[in-house]
């Protein structure tokens, strides 16, 4: 009998990641509190279960990718939490919870003896349908190696560390940079196009230059220049993980000028699209206030077709 294992939280990211899992041949016993995501699971295969407490009833080690790290907390300690079950042995997070909830639950799980592992994920929607993630994985050495067939089916994973938090330090670094490339990224192709240039052949020579970043070599192709703004990521997360980072920094004592004002953009971004907008409408603040639109002079694959714009 395939190993069972349970799965909590089933959105943009979760979704694919648990489909991966049980493609790997794994049982997954799964919960989401939007009934048609648990729906799609069970049509792969998945067993739905009543709540995160029959979850890990039902499995030893428990994963989830929720939202915000009060709803982390909630599913794994609240009332009808994953405490409750009676098999759990390993938490495994994957979502953005930031450095003091993994520490905060890392104690918590511990007083229980249930082992808690960090392993927050980047690569976006595409990298978990493809299982190509980074994977951030904190926790001691022996659940590294138990864990690591298993996470491997969703991505490249690191031991980052050891230490309850440091996988999600780790994660909040990459993601600042990510906030940062896109706003940096808007406000440069907003001023090229806003001077003439066409933004398709600015992505030509940035990706073929020194200048390429994840928003000009993704973001911008995939989700911006087509305006379709579905990159699969939302303004409302995107701002949970640049508010954890800055209070990270300020913490320690490291200068945050920069992080600020990327921080500052996204709330603009947060107040004018709502926390559920694709986090590429960033673009779109920059291009109201420069009046100008990043979208092609040529309709995609015409070489020299009527212009977009007449
Ligand atoms: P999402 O909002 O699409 O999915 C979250 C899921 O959790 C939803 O299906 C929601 O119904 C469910 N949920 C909410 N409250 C719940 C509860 N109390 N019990 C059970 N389920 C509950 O978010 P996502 O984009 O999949 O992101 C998940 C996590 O992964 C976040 O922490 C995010 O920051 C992180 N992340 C996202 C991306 C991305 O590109 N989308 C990339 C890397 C990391």
């Amino acid at each position: 009998m395939s190993e069972t294992l349970g799965f909590i939280g089933l959105g943009n990211m979760g979704a694919p990641m648990a489909g991966r899992i049980l493609a790997a041949g794994y049982s997954l016993s799964v919960f989401d509190v939007r009934a048609d995501a648990v729906a799609a699971l069970v049509v792969l295969g998945a067993k739905a279960a009543a709540s995160p407490a029959a979850v890990a009833s039902e499995a030893e080690i428990i994963i989830v990718s929720l939202p915000t790290p009060d709803i982390v907390k909630q599913v794994a300690l609240g009332p009808d939490g994953a405490v409750m079950g009676h098999k759990i042995r390993t938490l495994v997070d994957l979502s953005t919870s930031g450095p003091d909830m993994a520490r905060e639950l890392s104690a918590a799980l511990a007083d229980r003896d249930i082992a808690f592992v960090e392993a927050p994920v980047s690569g976006g929607v595409a990298g978990a349908r493809n299982g190509t993630l980074a994977v951030m994985v904190s926790c001691p050495a022996p659940q590294f190696v138990a864990l690591h067939d298993t996470l491997e089916t969703i991505g490249k994973v690191f031991h980052v560390s050891t230490e309850p938090g440091l996988g999600q330090t780790m994660k909040l670094v990459n993601n600042l940079l990510t906030a940062a490339a896109m706003a940096i990224s808007s406000e440069a192709m907003a001023m090229g196009v806003k001077a003439g240039l066409d933004p398709s052949i600015m992505l030509d020579v940035i990706n073929a230059g020194s200048g390429r970043n994840s928003a000009t070599q993704d973001k911008f192709p995939r989700a911006i220049l087509p305006r379709s703004f579905d990159f699969g990521f939302t303004t409302g997360l995107m701002q949970k993980d640049v508010g954890l980072y800055l209070r990270q920094a300020e913490k320690l004592g490291v200068p945050t000028e920069l992080a600020a004002a990327v921080g500052v953009l996204w709330q603009t971004a947060l107040a004018q699209f709502g926390p559920d907008s694709d986090f590429t409408n960033l673009a779109k603040c920059i291009e109201q206030r420069a009046g100008v639109e990043i979208k092609p002079h040529y309709p995609p694959g015409s070489e020299s077709g009527e212009p977009t714009d007449g």
